[in-house]
């Protein structure tokens, strides 16, 4: 073998980052491999959720994120388009000090997590380095070949980790079977300067039609609108005109916003899936994030468990190495303690992605029905919210909850708060 190392993670995205990282604070001898010349570019915006800044703090990441580049939000309006509003979620529900969301510029927690990862393991993440297939002896995993500058390479490791997002190379070649679903919409996004000002998140929903404005730092707004996957032509051949027409329709206190809208690149496309591994781990190899489970941005929460992720194996792995072993029952508690709330929240998402895209009128109704019952309701807001936020592993509406929801039973403890309102602190595994 050319190189030989303790782990070694293919990817250094949301997930593989954090895993590095974590494991180079722990002193352990880890490699990340990464396919791309360098830290991301491309345009996008984040949300970090509770259970993201509760990661990042544990991690000390928190405090290093550039103030100037994050703006702690605590109201979303939810309203209808061309309508009325339907319902406020107001962070400050939450316990402190987790109760905002952070909306954060392009790539800006990406690239603090990158340069801690940097700063605990220099010379631990190699970019522009492919993983290319794993070695294996007697069916365990002991390390990968990779491809870097046409040159290829063997790397040696007790445990590869699959970090390599939701068409996962690292899954195919552990052969995991996996059903991997595209949605029918995907986004478009842009970063825009708003000399309008915006201190509170607006969502507005129609049929089949979807525009989130988000306050960003620096006197900016995200914006993502919904689009059909693959459309992005047919709206590009519309012309940026319409689009500007369509937004000021919806929102038009932005108008001004939506004017400096004026070429394609300030826009981004993204598709969205659904990635559902039937097995994450093996002998010598385990897989974390959009690998094992990517899920719809309804959610708000596929970068969030894939950190989550992260920190869970980070545990376990000092345990692994004392005792030398890394056989799939031996790594199998990290996926039976993450697998529930990932799979909570993929069901969840796809409620969403159901009643928000649809363009059927019935579900329309019923959609606005349980937003305006959420509004009167504390306690099914506070579910909602503790779910998204992360801060929840069961899901938001029980049975009869759901009948409350949509107002055909009373609600006795409408104004109840749970009891369960700490954090959720990223608990060991027994
Ligand atoms: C429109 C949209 C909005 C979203 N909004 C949110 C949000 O608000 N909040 C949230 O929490 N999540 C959001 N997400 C989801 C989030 O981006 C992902 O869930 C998250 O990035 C998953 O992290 P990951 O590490 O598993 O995969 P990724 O971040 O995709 O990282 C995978 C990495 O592996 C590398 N790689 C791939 N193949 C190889 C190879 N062969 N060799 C070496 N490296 C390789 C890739 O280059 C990449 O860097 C959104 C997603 C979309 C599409």
């Amino acid at each position: 073998m050319d190189f030989q190392y303790d782990v070694v993670v293919v990817g250094a995205g949301g997930g593989g980052a954090i895993l590095g990282l974590d494991l180079g604070r722990k002193g352990i001898k880890t490699l990340v491999l990464e396919q791309a010349p360098g830290p991301p570019t491309g345009l996008r915006g984040e949300i970090l959720q509770p259970n993201g800044q509760q990661v990042f703090d544990n991690l000390g990441l928190l405090e290093k994120l550039p103030s100037q580049a994050v703006k702690p939000v605590r109201l979303f309006h939810f309203h209808q388009i061309g309508g009325a509003r339907m319902c406020t979620i107001d962070y400050d529900m939450l316990p402190p000090p987790y109760n905002r969301a952070l909306v954060t510029l392009p790539n800006i927690v990406h690239h603090t997590v990158l340069e801690q990862l940097q700063a605990y393991t220099p010379g631990g993440l190699w970019y522009g380095t492919s993983f290319t297939q794993l070695i294996k002896r007697g069916g365990q995993v002991v390390g990968v070949e990779a491809e870097t500058q046409g040159r290829s390479m063997t790397i040696s490791a007790k445990l590869v980790v699959g970090a390599d997002g939701p068409f996962s190379k690292v899954r195919d070649a552990l052969g995991i079977p996996t059903s991997v679903h595209h949605y029918s919409e995907s986004y478009l996004l842009s970063i825009l300067d708003c000399p309008d000002g915006l201190e509170e998140a607006q969502y507005f929903l129609g049929r089949k039609e979807i525009f989130g404005i988000f306050p960003a730092a620096g006197g900016k707004v995200y914006l993502f609108y919904m689009i059909g996957s693959g459309s992005m032509p047919v709206v590009q051949a519309s012309g940026l005109q319409a689009l500007r027409i369509k937004w000021t329709a919806i929102y038009p206190e932005l108008k001004r916003t939506f004017q400096n809208l004026v070429e394609w690149e300030q826009t981004a496309n993204m598709p969205t899936g659904r990635a559902r591994a039937k097995s994450w781990v093996r002998d010598g190899a385990v897989l974390i994030g959009d690998a094992a489970h990517g899920m719809n941005p309804h959610a708000s929460q596929g970068r969030m468990q894939a950190m989550v992720d992260a920190v869970t194996l980070a545990e376990l792995i000092p345990s692994c190495l004392e005792r030398e072993d890394f056989s799939a029952s031996a790594l199998r508690p990290y996926e039976e303690k993450r697998r529930p709330h990932v799979e909570m929240l993929q069901r969840l998402a796809d409620v969403e992605v159901f009643f928000w895209n649809t363009g059927n009128p019935i579900l329309a109704t019923i959609r606005n029905r349980v937003f305006s019952t959420l509004d009167r309701n504390r306690r099914l807001r506070y579910q909602v919210l503790s779910a998204t936020a992360g801060l929840r592993e069961t899901p938001p509406f029980g049975f009869v909850d759901r009948f409350q929801a949509i107002g055909v039973l009373p609600d006795p403890r409408a104004d109840d708060l749970p009891q369960d309102t700490l954090p959720v602190r990223t608990r060991s595994i027994p």
